[in-house]
């Protein structure tokens, strides 16, 4: 089946749809995900999202604070354009329904709280179920609208691109430099249809499951940067990989996040036997940055041989405790922990991509017609590492800008350009049989990537892991062709392909800075290193 839209977005979380209610009114929408619209990062997002809503807050606290996490990285005009228009956006999410927490119930200003690496209490939330809340009313907003159609269970599987400058004979050889659509597995009966589009949009979210520690749901397999690599976009900084320092231990816990806001509202990490250990690393002690705080714990639990350690807010009010996060608590409670009365065992675990597909000030890819947004994109604000709760906000603004971009520009596009995409080719037709090279594929992949490519790095891991990962992916590569792609084989592709770009970045970047820590290079070199990690396929003819 062929499908003819105006706009193709991939992915429906805060990205995905705050773009598609942006560009209704412009155009045909078709929104593809790959399982339930609902199954995505955002659904999880505890926290909130950063801006300047306070009385006692500014523009340059933010921007400084933003600054100082991304530790030499951010784009400046980046970094002021996302704050500036942070206030307008949440305003916008609050007409599309979303109701954060306020002060009380008969005061109208938000609750605002404070989260590590901020100076002052800027984090709008819906208690401690956040994301939850967002993509709810954005849904909700979106499935109303009847210029948008969702494709629930459909995985993009690869873009369709087209190198114009070839077609017009201006190159003999160059990379893609057109988007027109993707080809797109619909995983109920097994078909891959065409989906052609005059803008494609990349709102694929992150790559947690590239690592076997994750914050991050099933869906997270960077497909989008899989996806735009192959298609011969530039991407970018894939070695800042944030490790969330607080996910829960417990083995009926699959990715569950501890919020950086219970460390806000006083919550003190300490060892087995109680001693807190924070002060030995950072002033800022159980507040300080993230990378600082995962890689405190990756060393502590390194010297003890302890299997984690724990967020004690035991001292704080049981009343308010549970007040303020109610999931973290009824979850707790639900596997035998009472966070009122008892320590959380934590441990660190991959939680956010920093880098992705590069994009301009537009959440435009460096292939016409495609952009992207959200956790998919690198736009320069995160730099070398993020600040809590700036995603949700870099989200809300590049759909906003990139749908803006992209209506302005649509009365100029036509389908014409790419008129004959020739239907997916299902080649090996046989079924795969053999269902367990994958998940064998699978396993080692994250696990070789939690062990040498993890917090800590060093050249003699990061070598053993680029061996690995190419054999493996000359394993995929055999096995890709010769039988009918499905949802894992699809996504075991994917993983393979950030694993890979992950470990090129890693070993590039001969220094520390960041989310990025090399043993062999403890420090940060500005005179060599005060730059991106630009990735791009290298041309095959
Ligand atoms: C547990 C947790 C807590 C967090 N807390 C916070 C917080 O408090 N504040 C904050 O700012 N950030 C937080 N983050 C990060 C933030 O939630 C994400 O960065 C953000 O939600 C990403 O939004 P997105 O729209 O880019 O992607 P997502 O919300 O992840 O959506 C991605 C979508 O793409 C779809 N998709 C992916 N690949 C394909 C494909 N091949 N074909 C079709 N569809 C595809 C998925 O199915 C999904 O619909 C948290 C993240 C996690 C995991």
């Amino acid at each position: 089946m062929q499908y003819d839209i105006d706009f193709l977005i991939i992915g429906s979380g805060i990205a995905g749809l705050s773009f598609a209610l942006k560009v209704a009114d412009a155009g045909r929408v078709a929104i593809v995900t790959k399982k339930e619209a609902v199954e995505t990062s955002t659904n999880y997002a505890q926290g909130g999202i950063a801006s300047v809503l306070g009385r006692y807050d500014s523009f340059d606290l933010h921007v400084q604070d933003t600054l100082a996490a991304g530790d030499g990285l951010c784009r400046q005009n980046v970094v002021e354009m996302v704050i500036r228009d942070g206030p307008s956006r949440i305003r916008e999410l609050m007409d599309w329904g979303v109701a954060f927490t306020r002060r009380s119930a008969d005061n109208d200003e938000l609750d605002l709280v404070l989260e590590g690496g901020h100076s002052q209490k800027r984090i709008a939330h819906a208690g401690d179920f956040t994301g939850r809340v967002i993509e709810q009313a954005l849904l909700d907003q979106a499935r109303r609208n009847p210029h948008i159609g969702f494709f629930e269970n459909h995985i993009a599987v690869d873009l369709i691109t087209y190198s114009m400058r070839m077609k017009r004979g201006t190159v003999t050889a160059a990379h893609e430099d057109v988007c027109c659509g993707a080809y797109v597995l619909d995983t109920g009966n097994g078909e891959v249809h065409t989906f052609r589009a005059k803008i494609t949009v990349l709102a694929t979210g992150g790559t947690g499951k590239v690592y076997l520690y994750t914050s991050n749901p099933d869906i997270a397999t960077g497909d989008g940067i899989a996806m735009a690599y192959r298609a011969g976009a530039l991407v970018g900084n894939l070695e800042f990989v944030q490790f969330h320092p607080t996910c829960l231990y417990h083995p009926e816990a699959k990715n569950f996040l501890i919020s950086e806001a219970v460390r806000g509202a006083g919550g003190i990490l300490i060892d087995a036997r109680g001693r807190r250990f924070m002060e030995d690393y950072d002033s800022k002690k159980d507040l300080a940055c993230r990378d600082v705080v995962a890689r405190a714990i990756d060393n502590e639990l390194k010297k003890s041989g302890d299997d984690s350690v724990f967020l004690d807010i035991t001292h704080k009010d049981s009343d308010i405790v549970q007040a303020r996060f109610p999931n973290i608590y009824e979850k707790c409670l639900s596997l035998g922990i009472d966070i009122t009365k008892e320590p959380i065992p934590v441990v660190p675990a991959a939680h956010y991509m920093c880098g992705g597909v590069l994009v301009d000030i537009d959440g435009r890819s460096d292939v016409e017609r495609l952009y992207a947004i959200g956790e998919t994109a690198c736009t320069g604000l995160h730099g070398a590492n993020r600040l809590a709760s700036n995603s949700l906000l870099e989200a809300v603004v590049y759909a906003h800008r990139a749908a803006t971009h992209a209506k302005a520009h649509l009365e100029k596009k036509t389908l014409d350009f790419c008129p004959e995409v020739p239907p997916w080719d299902p080649m090996g037709t046989t079924d795969s049989d053999e269902a367990i090279v994958v998940s064998h594929n699978w396993d080692e992949i994250r696990r070789l990537m939690w062990n040498y490519v993890g917090i800590v790095r060093s050249n003699k891991r990061l070598l053993r892991a680029k061996n690995r990962i190419e054999m493996i992916e000359e394993e995929i590569h055999q096995y890709y062709w010769n039988f009918k792609v499905t949802p894992d084989l699809i996504e075991l592709r994917n993983i393979a392909v950030v694993a890979h770009l992950i470990i090129q970045s890693a070993s590039l970047r001969k220094e520390s800075r960041g989310l990025h820590y090399n043993l062999q290079y403890p420090n940060k070199d500005d005179r060599h290193w005060l730059k991106d990690t630009i990735l791009r396929r290298p041309f095959v003819g």
